[in-house]
């Protein structure tokens, strides 16, 4: 089976026909698991509602370091009302380039969501554009085991570092042409891997809407760069995923 740990199949991008198809496609490719992650207020009540209707879906709770929240503690509060529907939290994390909230701020939410997963011992889908040192360092700072660092765009260094402390890395179908997470696939032994779309974002031939049917490219890519044949890379990612999700994967 493949697994997409990462996409938003919210209504900012799919109407209730549209995750239909999605997942009808995604069940014609064997992509059984799907985490759907909330970015905002809206979007996390939508992620309730999609893994209630969709077998193939879980949830991941949380607030994007590019939304404005005025009242973060209530969020947080939901959330955490919300911890036995959901099998992480994310989207979170920083965002120094896009981000119309200040860094300082930011960090002081990303902060509020460490302590929430360490809490209830989730695991974090952590976005980290233009802030990955930052992001390393205070998930260092505040302990938290169980992390998915998503698209990783950082340098060698930070991705040895990652693994040192043995988090994961979910690799985007992007993959296919993107030389960065080819690298990084060459860099990072196997058993830290996992694959994600990033859906509607990311998709495999740079145009159109990105669906997690494709996540099957990244695995393709894997299998390739780590010369293994692809029934071996399904079986070591989902080894790698039911590890870090435990009881909740299935
Ligand atoms: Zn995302």
């Amino acid at each position: 089976m493949f697994i997409d740990v990462h996409c938003h199949l919210d209504s900012r991008f799919y109407d209730a026909e549209e995750v239909e198809k999605v997942i009808e496609r995604a069940r014609k490719k064997n992509v059984k698991i799907i985490i759907a992650s909330g970015i905002g207020i809206n979007e996390n009540r939508e992620v309730i509602e999609l893994a209630k209707k969709y077998k193939e879906i879980k949830g991941a709770l949380g607030v994007h370091p590019t939304e404005i929240l005025r009242n973060i503690d209530e969020e947080i509060g939901f959330i955490r009302a919300h911890a036995d529907k959901i099998i992480a939290i994310g989207e979170v994390g920083l965002d120094f380039l896009e981000s119309k909230v200040d860094c300082d701020k930011q960090k002081k939410v990303f902060q509020k969501f460490i302590e929430l997963a360490v809490e209830l011992d989730l695991p974090l889908i952590v976005h980290s554009r233009k802030a990955e040192k930052e992001c390393i360092e205070m998930l260092e700072d505040f302990k938290a085991k169980k992390i998915v660092m998503h698209c990783f765009s950082g340098g060698f260094k930070l991705i040895d570092r990652i693994a040192a402390n043995g988090w994961n890395f979910s690799v985007p179908a992007s993959v296919k042409y993107n030389e960065h997470f080819q690298n990084l696939v060459k860099r990072v032994d196997i058993s830290q891997l996992l694959c994600e779309t990033d859906a509607p974002f990311l998709h495999p031939s740079r145009d159109g809407k990105n669906e997690p049917s494709f996540v099957v490219e990244s695995y393709k890519k894997i299998a390739e760069i780590k010369e293994l044949s692809l029934k071996k890379v399904e079986i070591e990612i989902e080894r790698n995923f039911r590890k870090l999700f435990g009881a909740k994967s299935n």
